[in-house]
């Protein structure tokens, strides 16, 4: 019951309004929606979950069928009154509202924005900075979904945090659990020149059109969707379960009008060492969003609901194949799919790898910075800075990117050297070091209970172990995951490290890795192959430095 004696009421009145507040906190007097969208005022249990009965279903489904993770803000509530952390079913729920429960790596909670594109405005970017003073850990991470986390938010604050979020024109809704993740675009799109489209407009209908669909939450599990605006900056959209790539279509024998298109592919998820692949529908931009929520309506209703390791989109088109999973997905819309050979289309450009770092000329004459955050960790007094950069020199906007760094784009020529001097007197730089640059890496155990291995600490005295020792003339991505969850895809990276135990002597275990090699995505795509096994953390400088210094001996010309 919640105490009111303090409030100025009356005893009858507080009695009467803590009774109605508690009524609300523990969900009991709102109506919620059933799998119809009915609203009902009842709980009126259902028999099964899209066709999969309760019995069947495995642990975090029927955590969802107790109670719709969206609903879980009265607990929020109730658990900041009383300082508790969620517990049970809440923990999981807590994710739909993009608070993670992190013990025991962290007593505490993280936050998981949601950033359309990754495209931040200076005054948004201030915003994130005053939450991660006012209740984090005073820095923030910039994520492979160019979004961005807070840490170290103790219960009683994330209402606030929550709040604070919204009037700063952000959500985390959906950005954890069983949904739809962060959407990501090329973060150069709009000032790209070598582009073909703008696909932001796309990204943010996108975004706005999941957050206003309730039946696109809770789907049989995570769920990432992208847009390649066929420029030269990588988003890794074929590291996703829908990678739309723009395309130009020239004249050709279909007869289909001469344009820019967006081909669908489908079914990346690189943990599980798969790319997503072209499944034959070619699409005018328009048509991105409808398709895309057509096909994850049809995941959502015969996605496997038994067993998480199977719930992925990519087992549903594995026992389907794609003809029946385009079909179920034509059910659903009001117009044809447009299949059109690949072949047709004409070839995008090719990746500038780390192409996202240093000064390049924009579409319009002016220039972006591409600012390196090592790590993706960046201090408040550094957002606040960068901010005003924004401001000052450019046009107000920060692009962040999925290789963990970010973008300050709109800089007319003569402003140039202030920003960069700007830029520097934060402590960051924009020049490109080809090892840093594309130097990557998962939360690790200093924050998450899954890692085997402090990747971010790893990460950082690699990075500078190799900076002291060699200069590169190639750029080399080195992403470090803590488990197989692959957050920092070590599947995709020239070099990969996956942590994991290695045995001691004496029968304890230290932090290690196990090391892939030949990893990359788009025109350079490829499934990284394990090459060793239980590489201790304090030995992988050295090693990677014998492993570069062989690369730099014995490779052919130019090879990467
Ligand atoms: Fe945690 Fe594993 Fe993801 Fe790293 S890869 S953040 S250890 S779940």
């Amino acid at each position: 019951m919640v105490n009111l004696s303090d409030s100025g009421f009356t005893p009858e009145q507080s009695s009467y309004l803590s009774g109605f507040v508690s009524g609300i906190l523990q969900g009991r007097e709102l109506p919620f929606l059933g799998q119809d969208g009915e609203r009902r005022f009842t709980h009126e249990p259902e028999q099964s979950v899209h066709g999969t009965p309760i019995d069947d279903l495995c642990k975090e489904e029927r955590i969802k069928h107790e109670q719709h993770g969206l609903d879980c803000y009265d607990a929020i509530l109730a658990n900041a009154a009383s300082g508790e952390f969620p517990k049970d079913g809440d923990v999981f729920r807590y994710k739909f509202h993009g608070l993670f429960f992190v013990s025991p790596a962290q007593e505490s909670l993280m936050l998981r924005c949601r950033i359309a594109g990754g495209a931040l405005s200076s005054q948004q970017f201030r915003g994130l900075a005053v939450v991660a003073e006012k209740w984090g850990p005073g820095h923030v991470d910039l994520t492979t979904r160019a979004n961005v986390q807070v840490r170290e938010i103790m219960p009683e604050n994330a209402p606030d945090v929550l709040m604070t979020l919204s009037e700063i024109g952000l959500t985390s809704q959906g950005s954890g659990a069983d949904n739809i993740r962060n959407i990501t675009a090329t973060p150069t799109t709009g000032f790209d020149p070598d582009e073909l489209i703008d696909v932001m407009p796309y990204a943010r209908a996108m975004h706005h059109y999941i957050l206003k669909n309730r039946d696109l939450y809770g789907l049989p599990r995570k769920f990432n969707i992208s847009y390649d605006s066929g420029g030269s900056v990588s988003v890794c959209a074929d590291t996703n379960d829908i990678g739309f790539y723009a395309v130009k279509v020239g004249e050709n024998e279909q007869g289909l009008k001469p344009g820019v298109y967006f081909r669908m592919q489908l079914c990346g998820i690189t943990g599980h060492q798969q790319f997503a692949t072209d499944c034959g529908v070619l699409l005018t931009p328009a048509e991105t969003v409808s398709v895309a929520a057509a096909l994850i309506r049809v995941f959502i209703e015969n996605g496997d609901r038994t067993n998480r390791k199977r719930a992925r989109l990519k087992y549903l088109v594995d026992d389907w194949g794609f003809e029946k999973t385009l079909e179920e997905t034509q059910k659903k819309l009001a117009f044809p799919l447009r299949y059109f050979p690949l072949e047709s289309c004409e070839p995008s450009a090719p990746k500038a790898k780390q192409g996202y770092l240093g000064i390049h000329q924009q579409n319009d004459g002016k220039h972006y910075i591409g600012v390196l955050t090592p790590v993706g960790r960046i201090s408040v007094p550094q957002m606040l800075a960068l901010a005003d950069v924004a401001d000052e020199f450019g046009c107000g906007e920060i692009r962040l990117t999925v290789w963990q760094n970010l973008i300050i784009p709109g800089i007319p020529e003569e402003k140039l050297q202030a920003a960069i001097t700007a830029i520097q007197a934060t402590g960051l730089d924009h020049r490109n070091n080809t090892i840093t640059g594309g130097l990557i890496a998962c939360t690790g155990s200093r924050g998450c209970k899954y890692a085997a291995a402090d990747t971010k600490g790893n990460a950082v005295e690699l990075g500078a172990h190799l900076a002291s020792k060699m200069i590169l003339d190639q750029p080399v991505n080195i992403h470090l995951t803590g488990c197989h969850h692959s957050c920092a895809q070590h599947y995709i990276g020239d070099i990969g490290m996956m942590g994991t135990r290695v045995k001691e002597e004496d029968g304890s275990t230290v932090d290690g890795y196990n090391i892939v090699l030949g990893g990359g995505v788009d025109d350079q795509q490829a499934i990284a192959r394990e090459v060793w096994k239980s590489v201790r953390a304090d030995e992988i400088g050295p090693f990677v430095e014998q492993l570069l210094c062989a690369y730099l001996a014995r490779r052919e010309e130019s090879e990467s």
